[in-house]
């Protein structure tokens, strides 16, 4: 599959565009087992993100009911329209996938027997962040993804309180989702060759978020805040981006009703003190 992809870039004159970041995976056992993964069957409907040449796409279509698949670059169309032809559940949309409507995309696929929605893809690392925060927060977001992204990422999307790795996007997504890390893949699988290793994370969307919070957007307001300043204490870094609605006695009497020793750095916290955190200071505020 790997000489196939090559060439056929080369036939049409297609040169890999790095703004658009294309990193072809050429590695037949990686691209089955990112399917794998995602543990396909005929009723889910698949949502992929820059199908680029097809090589994922064709394990999608070969294991699920139908593949809506978006793509920016429509210089590609000869060589994934060929590479498609035989598949009469795959349907591409060309475009950027931040503009799209998600609602409006899953219900291109025909619904009758559709169980489950997934996504799975090599993403574009560039906006790798951007396309995670679109489906974690969707009004109707996937009930399973698996993406491959850059391991540094991977490894801030499943990392615990405490660790070097853990940040908002931590928090961001295991509110909404359960993270793991399936598998780790070399350079040497893709072309061009990036000049990092990658990882396939795989997220199970939870029912409900995994914490109770009230306002979402103070809560998250609360875990940008506390991340903010990673040298300072947790009161203090709160005082920086909260002062003007909250005085420092204010946050530290919050700190103390959450069960949070103020001297902590925020980076310490779990997402059920974030909550807790955030709970207090909403009380403090009345
Ligand atoms: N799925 C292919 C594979 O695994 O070989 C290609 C993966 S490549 C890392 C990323 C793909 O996303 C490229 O085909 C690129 O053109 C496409 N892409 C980049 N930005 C995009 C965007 N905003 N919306 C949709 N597709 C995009």
């Amino acid at each position: 599959m790997g000489a196939k992809t090559k060439e056929q870039l080369r036939q049409h004159n297609i040169k890999a565009k790095k703004r658009l970041g294309q990193n072809f995976l050429l590695d037949k056992r990686i691209l089955a087992r990112l399917a794998d993964a995602a543990e396909l069957s005929k009723s889910d409907i698949v949502l992929e993100i820059g199908p680029g040449s097809g090589n994922l796409t064709v394990e999608l279509a070969q294991r699920s009911g139908a593949v809506i698949a978006v793509e920016a670059d429509q210089e590609l169309e000869p060589v994934l329209t060929a590479n498609l032809a035989e598949f009469n559940n795959v349907q591409l949309i060309w475009g950027d996938f931040l503009e799209q409507d998600l609602d409006t995309l899953w219900q291109l696929a025909p619904s009758e027997s559709v169980r489950q929605r997934k996504v799975v893809a090599n993403l574009p690392y560039y906006i790798t962040s951007p396309v995670l925060v679109k489906l974690l927060t969707a009004g109707q977001p996937p009930n399973l993804a698996v993406i491959l992204v850059q391991l540094e990422v991977a490894q801030r999307l499943v990392a615990k309180p405490g660790t070097k790795d853990y940040g908002s996007l931590s928090v961001l997504t295991q509110f909404y989702a359960c993270p793991e890390l399936v598998l780790k893949v070399p350079p040497a699988a893709f072309f061009p060759r990036p000049k990092v290793w990658s990882a396939a994370v795989r997220l199970k969307f939870r029912d409900q978020p995994a914490v109770d919070v009230g306002d979402k957007d103070f809560f998250f307001q609360v875990v940008r805040a506390s991340f903010g300043h990673r040298r300072k204490t947790l009161a203090n870094s709160l005082q920086h981006d909260l002062g003007d609605r909250l005085t420092k006695q204010d946050i530290t009497a919050s700190l103390i009703r959450a069960g949070i020793d103020p001297m902590r750095r925020g980076e310490t916290l779990s997402l059920k003190e974030f909550a807790k955190l955030t709970t207090a200071l909403t009380e403090q505020q009345r």
